[in-house]
């Protein structure tokens, strides 16, 4: 007999499993998303690795993913097979990509997915955020076969085809060498659903065909086939050639016919002048049909328009850009917004691209800022995949977390990244992706003011980040940077400019890092200023301190803290009253002072009278030049 292999699944892969299978039933179609993407991953792998081996593909051979229903006289057996050209997997690797978790991602879903399992909030809208795989092929599945060889390599001299095989309800798995020995060819994998009773509508090629369209079609760079039998008319041979043997017979005998009657005319009477000649009557042949109805095998390429980005961006729809976000990065949050364009680069290059803005920054990039690295910017020569090793040659730092496409027209296929560097294309590609970004900001910011405040708490701290590093759009972004003040929220520098009180040269902050922004405008620091009108910015992100300490001033207005020395109204009159009023002040409290400096001298260098509070009694601010109080505490924590 056969030797199978049985393996248990890694604890995670049985628990998400269960999870994918009881939760996330109305969400069953996207099983085929996730196969076919697979079967595109792998094609595309080949691919790459055929440009460093040819051995392992020559060009020759047809890459391709087909579909294929399959059903048993009976209605039983009904089967959904997803075959395609690509690496394939060895039995090793049959057990490792199947069996096991590869994605990190894949454990956070488990987490939250149990969770909203608990809390009562469905998985439903998890799905979203999350890719399931190959397991969501048990979502219709109670069986699934996987047939799989991979190419002839100096590693695998001789692939073997072999199966991974497991039960919707099991807690193990099987590989073994396919019985039907290679059935593939030279490389590629076939996946066998085994559809469970209540999943036999994918059986309909019309179903096939609207989901390939929906989820699949623009981001899948290889031709996908539907296998199709259709019924068509077609010249019956068997019947033309025995109607031709009848009416040739029929015409026999109408003639021999003839022949004896004018012989029998002749013989009776020759004066008889005939009026008409009468014809015999032709016996004609039974009435047959000349063709018949047979079974046409067909194959339907479902994707066979041409990419998103290659198409007249008015040609296409929201959703399409939203669809096709998902499918090329697999980012099941709907991105925020997009902008669609063609270009020439100055090298002559000429180009199309789509930029996203994903609605949620990937965690990662928080972590270190200027050194993360995406592979989300994807260069295709003609519509080909070439590389996403790009990074910082096509975006500033600020922008790594960009997901755009780019496909350049006049580059040669096979360019590698040091022959793109020299060709100048990356560097223009750079300065326009960068303008396009800033362009796609500012257009949020005019025309769709709910959307830029989304952008606003997504992106925010970005801005703060980008004017500290970009020196050469520093201006662009701090007129993005939005901030809270005592008096209202998401106001721009250039709305505080215009805000500014006469004679106002100062643009006021408060600064202090995780505090809320009630709090701070409780602040004494700031109750002065709210009673007498100015405005003051209110900040509490960590960028806040450096941003401000960084660019110091705005339009030539310099930004002050109001808990520093220094702070200056600009309302000289005021001013002056205030002066003599302190002054008086001074006077009259002098013993007052003189008891809290004595008391007091182990923890303030002065003491002296204020003008800048109201309702509070006092306050302990820092020297101009000496550390905000907040620094301070930070350092004496330090210390402890
Ligand atoms: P992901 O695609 O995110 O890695 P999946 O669960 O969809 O996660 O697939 C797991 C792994 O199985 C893939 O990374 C790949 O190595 C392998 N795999 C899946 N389908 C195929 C296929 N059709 N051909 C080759 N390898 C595949
Ligand atoms: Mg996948």
């Amino acid at each position: 007999g056969l030797h199978k292999e049985k393996h248990s699944y890694q604890s995670d892969v049985a628990r998400l499993r269960k999870i994918v299978i009881n939760s996330l039933y109305s969400h069953k179609d996207i099983f085929l998303r996730e196969l076919i993407s697979n079967a595109n991953d792998a094609i595309e792998k080949l691919r790459l690795t055929a440009l460093t081996d040819k051995a392992i593909w020559d060009g020759g051979e047809p890459l391709n993913i087909t579909i294929k229903t399959v059903a048993d006289e009976d209605g039983k057996g009904a089967r959904l097979i997803i075959s395609d050209t690509g690496i394939g997997m060895s039995a090793d690797e049959l057990s490792t990509n199947l069996g096991t978790l590869a994605k990190s991602g894949t454990s956070d879903f488990l987490a939250q997915a149990e969770n909203s399992a608990v809390d009562g909030t469905g998985t439903g809208n998890l799905i979203g955020a999350f890719g399931l795989g190959f397991y969501s092929s048990f979502l219709v599945a109670d069986r699934v076969y996987v047939a799989s060889i991979p190419p002839k390599s100096a590693k695998n001299p001789n692939p073997v085809q072999n199966v991974f095989s497991s039960n919707a309800d099991d807690s193990s798995f099987e590989i073994f060498p396919d019985p039907r020995g290679n059935t593939l060819g030279s490389h590629g994998t076939e996946i066998t659903l085994f559809l469970k009773d209540d999943s036999i509508d994918y059986l309909d090629n019309e179903k096939i065909k609207a989901l390939v369209n929906k989820h699949s079609s623009y981001s899948t760079a290889f031709p996908v086939y539907l296998f199709s039998q259709t019924t068509e008319e077609v010249p019956d041979e068997e019947a033309i050639v025995a109607a031709a043997e009848a009416a040739a017979a029929a015409e026999a005998e109408a003639a021999a016919a003839k022949a004896a009657k004018s012989a029998e005319e002749q013989d009776a009477d020759e004066a008889i002048v005939e009026d008409e000649e009468v014809e015999p009557e032709t016996p004609k042949a039974p009435e047959q049909p000349l063709t018949k109805f047979v079974t046409v095998d067909d194959w339907i390429h479902l994707n066979a328009l041409p990419p998103l980005w290659m198409r007249d961006p008015k040609d296409a729809t929201d959703e399409d850009y939203e669809l096709f976000y998902t499918a090329f990065w697999k980012d099941y949050n709907k991105p925020l917004s997009w902008t669609h364009f063609s270009g020439d680069s100055e090298s002559g290059t000429s180009f199309k691209a789509i930029i996203y803005l994903p609605s949620k920054m990937d965690e990662e990039y928080w972590k270190q800022p200027l050194a993360y690295k995406s592979d989300d910017v994807k260069l295709m020569v003609k519509r080909v995949f070439i590389t996403s090793d790009l990074g910082e040659d096509v975006l500033p730092k600020w922008a790594a977390w960009v997901k755009a496409v780019v496909d350049a027209e006049d580059l040669p296929l096979n360019v590698s990244r040091e022959t793109l560097q020299s060709t100048r294309f990356l560097r223009q590609l750079k300065s326009i992706i960068t303008k396009r970004i800033l362009q796609l900001f500012n257009k949020l910011v005019d025309e769709d003011n709910e959307k830029f405040k989304e952008v606003i708490d997504v992106y925010g701290s970005i801005f703060k980040l980008g004017a500290v590093e970009d020196l050469k759009n520093r201006d662009k972004l701090m007129s993005l940077i939005r901030f809270t003040t005592n008096q209202r929220n998401y106001t721009s520098l250039d709305q505080y400019l215009e805000n500014k009180k006469q004679g106002q040269k100062q643009i006021f902050y408060l600064s202090e890092m995780g505090k809320s922004t009630e709090d701070l405008a409780q602040s004494v620091f700031v109750e002065k200023l709210h009673a007498r009108g100015y405005e003051v910015l209110l900040l509490n992100e960590p960028l806040d301190e450096i941003f401000v300490g960084n660019l110091r001033q705005y339009k030539n207005v310099p930004f002050q803290d109001v808990a520093k020395a220094g702070l200056k109204f600009g309302d000289e009159d005021v001013e002056k009253e205030e002066k003599e009023e302190k002054e008086l002040a001074t006077e009259r409290y002098a013993p007052l002072l003189v008891y809290l400096k004595e008391h007091s001298k182990d923890v303030v260098r002065d003491v002296v009278i204020s003008n800048r509070l109201v309702a509070s009694p006092c306050a302990v601010v820092a020297d101009t030049y000496g550390y905000t109080a907040n620094v301070q505490r930070m350092m004496s924590a330090s210390n402890k």
